[in-house]
């Protein structure tokens, strides 16, 4: 037709698709689970902008998912009544990589197919795995409210390009049909389909029917009558003894758009003054959209089984954005609104206690599983370094989370606790001792640690850019005081014996002419010049005061242009 036009793929698509097919192709079943997940995100979609206009239903409000297949024509079929898409965005969604992270993802891929594999599984390949089986898929979808003659034809053979064409289409939503590449007939086959939809998509809340077949001369056909295939309820409305280990893992990659496994999850029903479900999980790896503010997933808010929105923000706190889930309310309004939850004291109160759930999760995780733990901080450590800062009711508990490098390992793996730090005081000593530097073997060969070490007292060294914001909101653990040792004039107290302070006393009074005369030379460029104890090798060492920023975060500030 004449709005038939030919585009070409974003360099990064081709790049991923040739990645995707070789690297993906032993484990290519996954490609049903992304198109069924797709179809019911569109599903959802619908809901939610049903909600404040019906019309969009158009007297099909039955949600579904059909897969269908043609032994004569080697095509298999998933079509939904979702919310379909426009022609700007299927340019947008299936032409290129719009996804946060994409960038980071491409500068990290080695060419190194192993490696390069496991990057492709973290960062969700969706609906292009189509092509691990297909060698070319025509994608037909009109959105929800368009009238039929607007809808839109994409079809591509995986290679370079893929043409677009405006076409008729009655049924509102998405159909894409696969052209099986030779030899992937196995997918031409309903038990074959039913098993994949059972291991990966039993989860979905909507039904996924098919037509039944029949056997006739020893050949499956399919007969008129429709079935559904998965169990089509809602996983975390069920009891937990009802669901188990490897549904919850499905589930969780659904949610998350991962394609690994979950680190660890809570699933509770709390009743009360706030009556929800919640199923929250913590990934196994950081999504390479972590620090982006682009980032799209993170908890999905429904209330009574009705989806309401994804990467419902509210509910979670910043350090926490990396757990993933679900939370289902029972009280909250059908037409709760993005504003309405901003000051909503029962969103404040959900997201109070499923705060608490996470903590309890990471808690339980430290204690009884210290492995999977390191696995977690490795991940997403730096993050709930964020956490004393901004959810002052939890700060002691974030802190007992949280992990160091120390003068006791002197390595740079973040292992030492608090907790532990605390257990390995020395007789006298009060405070728990820090420094700050903007590396590991910067903050390790500190001259501010020479007097530390030769006493043999612990030093936390922070060497993360998150480390002086944390510092700055983390002042004490357990009645201990925290307390850089490059700030202020250093006290020892207790630690030091009395001939060591005579010792200095004398060394101060002998040193009174030189220290004058370095002043003089220095003049306004320091605050003052002290005779100082700490060092034990170096002549002299810089020290920022008691109340100053430190000197790290000054470099940091500086290196920011501020
Ligand atoms: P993701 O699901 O992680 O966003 P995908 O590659 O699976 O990544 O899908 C890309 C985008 O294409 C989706 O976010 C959505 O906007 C759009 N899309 C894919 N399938 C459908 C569908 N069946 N109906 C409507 N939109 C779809
Ligand atoms: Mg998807």
């Amino acid at each position: 037709s004449a709005t038939k036009e030919t585009l070409g793929f974003q360099a990064e698509v081709k790049q991923l698709l040739q990645l995707m097919i070789h690297s993906l192709y032993s484990n290519k079943d996954i490609f049903l689970r992304e198109l069924i997940s797709n179809a019911s995100d569109a599903s959802d979609k619908l809901r939610f902008e049903g909600l404040s206009d019906s019309a969009l239903f158009e007297n099909d409000p039955e949600l579904k998912i059909r897969i269908a297949f043609d032994r004569e024509a080697r095509t298999l079929t998933i079509s939904d009544n979702g919310i379909g898409m426009s022609r700007q965005e299927v340019i947008e969604h299936i032409g290129t990589i719009a996804k946060s992270g994409t960038r980071e993802f491409f500068s990290q891929l080695s060419g190194d197919q192993k490696k390069d594999a496991a990057l492709i599984g973290q960062f969700g390949v969706g609906f292009y795995s189509a092509f691990i089986v297909a060698d070319r898929i025509t994608l037909t979808t009109r959105r929800a409210g368009f009238t039929s003659e607007h809808g839109v034809r994409w079809e591509s053979e995986g290679a370079g390009d893929y043409t677009l064409e405006t076409v008729a289409k009655p049924a509102r939503g998405t159909e894409i049909v696969l052209h099986l590449r030779e030899g992937e007939d196995e997918f031409l086959s309903d038990y074959k389909i039913k098993s994949v939809i059972r291991t990966y998509s039993d989860h979905i809340t909507l039904p996924i029917v098919m037509k039944k077949s029949e056997w006739k001369d020893g050949v499956e056909t399919p007969t008129d009558e429709d079935e559904t295939v998965n169990r089509a309820s809602a996983l975390w409305a069920r009891a937990k003894k009802d669901v188990s280990e490897e549904e919850y893992q499905e589930f969780y990659k659904h949610v998350a758009h991962d394609f690994e496994l979950p680190l660890a999850w809570s699933h509770n029903r709390v009743e009360g003054k706030q009556e929800y479900i919640s199923l929250l999980y913590v990934p196994s790896h950081a999504p390479f959209d972590l620090y982006d503010r682009e980032r799209r997933h993170g908890i999905k808010l429904y209330v009574r089984r009705v989806f309401i929105m994804d990467d419902a923000e509210q509910l979670m706190p910043q350090y926490l954005r990396f757990v993933r889930g679900v939370i289902d309310s029972a009280d909250l309004p059908l037409n709760i609104s993005r504003e309405i939850l901003q000051n909503s004291r029962d969103i404040d109160a959900i997201k109070a206690g499923s705060v608490k759930k996470v903590l309890g999760l990471l808690e339980d995780l430290a204690e009884n599983q210290p492995e999977k733990y390191v696995e977690f901080w490795n991940a997403f450590g730096k993050v709930l370094k964020e956490g004393p800062g901004e959810d002052y009711a939890n700060k002691e508990r974030i802190a007992a989370l949280l992990r160091f490098a120390s003068t006791h390992t002197d390595t740079d793996a973040q292992v030492v606790s608090l907790k532990d730090y605390i257990g390995r005081m020395k007789e006298g000593q009060e405070a728990i001792y820090t420094i700050t530097a903007d590396s590991f073997a910067a903050a390790q060969h500190s001259p501010h640690l020479e007097i530390f070490r030769k006493k043999g007292i612990e030093v936390l060294l922070l060497s993360d850019r998150v480390d002086e914001w944390l510092s700055g909101n983390l002042n004490e653990f357990d009645g201990k005081p925290l307390k850089s040792v490059a700030k202020g004039g250093l006290d020892l107290g207790a630690l030091e014996d009395e001939a060591e302070k005579t010792a200095q006393k004398e060394a101060e009074d002998a040193m009174k002419p030189l220290v004058e005369r370095i002043k003089t030379t220095l003049g306004e460029r320091v605050k003052d010049v002290r005779v100082t104890h700490r060092l034990t090798d170096s002549p002299a060492c810089l020290v920022t005061g008691e109340g100053d920023m430190s000197a790290n975060l000054e470099r940091l500030l500086k290196a920011a242009g501020q």
